[in-house]
């Protein structure tokens, strides 16, 4: 069996070969360094295209593709990162292989791959049996094996597509640390409109809480940042006091706030599941509820 991996991140690479059973060869579209990198880790070969100045790896997908299919491995490691998987699915195409991903281990028999994988944010664990190449998403986390002797770096020449990096420029971003707060008043799509996160912020104002909230606020409307968001793909919390406002209760985020002392829901629907983990219930309208707790508290 022949495993290739497929990336725009040369260090990725030691990590990446330690998991393949057999011998690897690399693929890497990037820097000379990044192929050196590449050429450290336990692969029998690195083969390099190397980008023009402002032009992104994704610009030689399609190079990469006719690089890997010229090569026909029967699994290809592609690092799970925006560029990995722009090269992994042109890679795909040319193999005609299966792509997977969230794939946490493999073996290849007799033309058969035995791929585990994760579905649904990691609740379930799938295994699946695919036929003929298959394309694995993976991230590079773990420590590298010890560096071997370089392995030998094999320059293609490639042309990319006609893409230019014209500005980049760093997104603002608020980095909140919801782990540390003592109180967090969680927020869902309960909440009408974003002006009326004023409400949210003065009951977090009485409480002296941090406002946290469901995936769809922070990726869906983004009326709050991303580092606000709780659940199995967002933070993992333990505050003494856990306010869930117009928020169903759905697992994916209650994961998330199991670690609280006290949950208090406050729903319109008597029979959202959040109920069913929350300490006490207030089965409402927020914007009648919220206004008065904090009239309560003295705000
Ligand atoms: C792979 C995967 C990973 C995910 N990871 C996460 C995650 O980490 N975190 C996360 O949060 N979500 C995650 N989700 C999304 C999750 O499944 C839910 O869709 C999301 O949590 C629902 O958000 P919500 O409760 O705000 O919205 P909804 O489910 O729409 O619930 C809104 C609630 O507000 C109530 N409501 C409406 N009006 C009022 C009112 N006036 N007063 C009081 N209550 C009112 C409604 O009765 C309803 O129960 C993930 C989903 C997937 C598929």
């Amino acid at each position: 069996m022949s495993t290739w991996i497929v990336t725009a991140n040369g260090s990725a690479v030691p990590v990446l070969a330690a998991l393949a059973a057999d011998s690897v060869s690399a693929l890497v579209v990037g820097s000379a360094q990044a192929a050196q990198a590449a050429a450290e880790g336990p692969v029998a070969e690195v083969v390099w295209i190397e980008p023009e100045p402002n032009t992104p790896p994704e610009a030689y997908a399609p190079a990469a593709a006719k690089a890997a299919a010229s090569a026909a491995p029967e699994v290809v490691i592609a690092e799970n990162t925006p560029e990995g998987r722009a090269l992994a699915g042109a890679v795909a195409v040319a193999l005609g292989a299966a792509v997977v991903p969230g794939a946490s281990a493999w073996h290849t028999d007799d033309g058969v791959t035995r791929v585990e994988y994760a579905r649904h944010g990691g609740i379930v664990e799938e295994v699946l049996d695919v036929a003929g190449p298959v394309v694995v998403l993976r991230d590079a986390v773990g420590d590298p094996p010890a560096p071997t002797a370089a392995a030998p770096i094999r320059k293609v020449p490639a042309q990319g597509l006609a893409a230019t990096v014209v500005d980049e420029a760093q997104a603002p971003t608020e980095s909140v640390d919801l782990t540390a707060a003592k109180t967090v008043i969680g927020v869902g799509r309960g909440l009408k409109a974003e002006a009326d996160l004023a409400l949210i912020e003065e009951l977090a104002k009485a409480l002296r809480g941090e406002i946290g909230c469901t995936r769809p606020l922070a990726e869906g409307v983004t009326w709050l940042s991303k580092s606000r968001y709780i659940g199995m793909s967002g933070a993992t919390i333990a505050p003494t006091l856990y306010l869930a406002i117009g928020i169903s209760g759905q697992l994916q985020h209650m994961a998330g706030v199991r670690g609280a002392k006290r949950i208090v829901a406050v729903n319109t629907d008597d029979a959202a599941p959040v109920f069913a983990e929350a300490d006490y219930g207030i089965v409402g309208d927020l914007y009648a509820i919220v206004p008065a707790i904090a009239a309560a508290l003295g705000t």
